[in-house]
């Protein structure tokens, strides 16, 4: 491979190659794929290679070792796909290599920020001079948005976290529900609260917070609430809680990883009622944006608390004029994460961003009802995008579950739901088509019937 060019465009190919083949091709690759990635795996050479024979190698034993969550029949964990134009810009960005930490460092990757960043707001219905940093995903941004509730609660106590640490500080009290994720429970620990250390609020049957039974707050007490429970969509009621930590001054974070998006549907949006009235958000774009890994967003309500929690020299900085990159997030250098967040939303535009939403959620209504006509059972209220499904026993679930993935047709997950082993379904990229539903949810009645007949002969 002689040039540059024809690297690249070598490169762009196997992509494309890909993407293209990603519909015929099984959502999990298969065992035999996954054994040749052992191809990638040699003693480092003391010569170089020729670049085009390392873009070979990468493509022909890592494309189809690749898991498919491009493609429409993906449906595990909470994954997102890749609009082919946020990928496009992914591309565009690698080969500018900016370095988005700081303005001058990258006027134009701060640009894209400052203008995605705007957008989001808009698209999520929230307050527009909220201060945004673009960050790896869902968990920096709860840990980003923890650390401003942290300095913005202290600071109110007459101390400075940032200068002083926890050492002798005034106590924080931090209220989780009973069914928050673990990634705010993960910072939690990483600010020094200690992901055991909270109070847990106790929840309802679908998972979310029960207002009437949250324990007292007050001006020490950071209230963390979910938008999108990563099993069952819950939405925590929101404005109810809002209201009550307003009135006692404690701050209220959000984790919306997924399910802030719901703010961008006219016809999900009262779900998330209140949602506005928080004082930190934490919403992943690499989930139902669909934007290329790793990407997410912290939103504070007054950007001050973000910087002085994030910035080096945190309450010394006198407010800024400009908005400065690295002043919103823990890193300094970082890639241009705002390109894709920046394509995807112009591409879809805000009615766009609403259908995408409001397309995989009809799809998860079309899943649950397809299910429990076969006769199973669908243990969650489907208001979003996520379905539990239980087959029957947790065993015949599990058998299920495992003969589904061998099978090929789509790609689901497992998880606890209530005590019980049940199939989770999310239904989270722009890629799954109705078709895609049928298909799976076809596939996944036939085998959950091949499983229970086999059980009732004696298998
Ligand atoms: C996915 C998810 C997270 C973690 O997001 P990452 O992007 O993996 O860091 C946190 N909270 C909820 C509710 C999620 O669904």
């Amino acid at each position: 491979m002689k040039t540059t060019k024809e690297l690249l465009e070598f490169a762009a190919l196997q992509g494309i190659t890909y993407l293209e083949g990603q519909p015929a091709r099984r959502p999990f690759p298969a065992p035999a794929a996954i054994q040749e990635l052992s191809r990638l795996d040699f003693r480092l050479p003391e010569q170089p290679t020729d670049p085009g024979e390392v873009i070979r190698l990468l493509g022909e034993a890592g494309s189809p070792a690749a898991v498919g969550n491009t493609g429409g029949r993906y449906f595990g964990f909470v994954i997102g796909g890749s609009l082919p134009v946020a990928v496009a810009a992914n591309w565009l960005a690698g080969a500018w290599d900016q370095n988005a930490g700081l303005k001058v460092t990258s006027p134009l990757a701060a640009k894209l920020e400052e203008v995605a960043a705007q957008w989001l707001l808009e698209v999520l219905g929230l307050p527009s001079r909220a201060g945004v940093g673009f960050v790896t995903g869902a968990t920096m941004a709860n840990f980003c948005g923890l650390a401003a509730a942290r300095h913005a609660l202290l600071k109110r106590q007459g101390w400075n976290v940032e200068a002083q640490g926890l050492y002798g500080a005034p106590e924080i009290k931090v209220v989780v529900g009973e069914e928050a994720h673990v990634s705010p429970l993960k910072a939690l620990s990483l600010l020094g609260f200690g992901s055991e250390r909270v109070a847990r609020a106790p929840i309802n049957s679908e998972g979310e917070i029960r207002p009437d039974q949250l324990p007292p707050l007050d001006d020490r007490t950071i209230i963390c609430l979910q938008a999108g429970n990563v099993n069952s969509g819950a939405i925590d009621p929101l404005y109810e809680i809002c209201r009550m930590a307003q009135a006692r001054g404690a701050w209220v974070h959000i984790d919306g990883a997924f399910g802030l998006w719901g703010a961008a549907s006219p016809r999900i949006a009262h779900q998330l009622k209140g949602h506005d009235l928080a004082d930190s958000w934490a919403a992943d774009l690499h989930k139902w944006l669909n934007v290329p890994y790793d990407s997410g967003v912290v939103i504070c309500r007054d950007p001050q608390n973000l910087r002085a929690a994030m910035s080096i020299n945190a309450a010394y900085i006198p407010p800024q004029e400009e908005r400065e990159p690295y002043a919103f997030t823990p890193e300094m250098s970082r890639r241009a994460r705002g390109a894709e967040a920046w394509a995807a939303l112009y591409a879809l535009g805000k009615s766009g961003v609403a259908e995408l939403v409001d397309r995989c959620c009809r799809h998860a209504a079309l899943f649950a009802k397809k299910l429990k006509r076969a006769g199973f059972e669908v243990l969650n209220e489907v208001n979003l995008n996520q379905v539990l499904v239980s087959f029957g026993s947790d065993e015949l679930t599990r058998r299920v579950i495992a003969e589904l993935q061998k099978e090929g047709t789509c790609w689901c997950g497992s998880t606890t739901w209530q005590g019980r082993h049940v199939m989770r379904i999310s239904v989270s990229s722009w890629a799954t088509t109705e078709e895609d539903v049928e298909i799976c949810a076809d596939a996944m009645v036939r085998i959950a019937k091949r499983e229970k007949s086999f059980k009732l002969v004696g298998y």
